[in-house]
């Protein structure tokens, strides 16, 4: 049986997912607890890593290493920085970064650590799997950069918003996927990296985001669940 995982961020993000399964067994470790359930001919495990990138670097890892996942999907709720996403549109990351990498006092570019690339990618295969599943559901779906950092972007960071959608043209922002990228990446792991937009990262966006986390993580987990069909 194909192991296949599926991470969010918070506990919100998953809570859809796990209510589609039953027979779930559960495991605690390093601070995460991991759901594992069959589901048609595939075994899933769902985590939630919680917020941040190194977080997120734990779960992903142990996801990969210690329970054997050779695909993982992320599932979650992202800022929109293009004016063309609104609330509950739905986002497949393509390339991310971590903008809040900086030795540019190097020479280095924004974001670029030296030894490996600014953007990390997600499985273009996953991508065409998802992007036919969004067909088939008549559902609205947008390609895109994702940047990533350990911070919520909201009206506080005005300059700041600009300054990622300048250097990186990134269409959202997040606090998980580039560092989830990066290690499946490294550990050849073929990832698929799903958002739908809870705020647009504006002065808004710490009121909209409480508004609408769980309807934006229910779209988000839906949407996975379908693209589990063709995997
Ligand atoms: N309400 C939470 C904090 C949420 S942090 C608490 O108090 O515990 C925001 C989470 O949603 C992160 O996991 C991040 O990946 C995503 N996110 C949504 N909108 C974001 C934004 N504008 N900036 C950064 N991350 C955002």
């Amino acid at each position: 049986m194909k192991k296949i995982a599926i991470l969010g961020a918070m506990e919100e993000e998953i809570t859809p997912l796990l209510a589609k399964l039953s027979n779930i067994k559960e495991t605690h470790y390093a601070g995460n607890i991991f759901y594992q359930a069959v589901f048609q001919d595939k075994e899933l495990i769902i985590a939630y890593s919680q917020i941040g990138k190194v977080n997120a670097s734990i779960t992903a890892t142990l996801l990969i290493e210690k329970f054997g996942t050779e695909i993982l999907l992320f599932s979650g709720v992202a800022g929109a920085l293009s004016p063309s996403l609104a609330i509950g549109d739905i986002l497949i990351a393509n390339k991310l970064c971590q903008y809040d990498v900086d030795i540019t006092a190097f020479g280095h570019a924004h974001g670029k650590i030296p030894g490996s690339e600014v953007f990390s990618t997600c499985d273009s295969k996953l991508i065409n799997l998802a992007l036919e599943t969004a067909q088939e559901l008549n559902l609205k779906v947008s390609q895109g950069t994702i940047a990533t950092a350990d911070k919520f972007l909201s009206g506080n960071n005005t300059q700041e918003r600009e300054f990622i959608i300048n250097e990186f043209k990134a269409d959202a922002v997040e606090m998980e996927g580039a560092a989830v990228s990066y290690i499946c990446n490294r550990l050849n792991i073929p990832c698929l990296i799903i958002r739908t937009i809870s705020d647009t990262a504006d002065s808004e966006a710490h009121l909209d985001f409480n508004e609408f986390l769980n309807s934006s993580a229910k779209i988000s987990a839906n949407y996975i669940f379908n693209i589990l069909d063709k995997i």
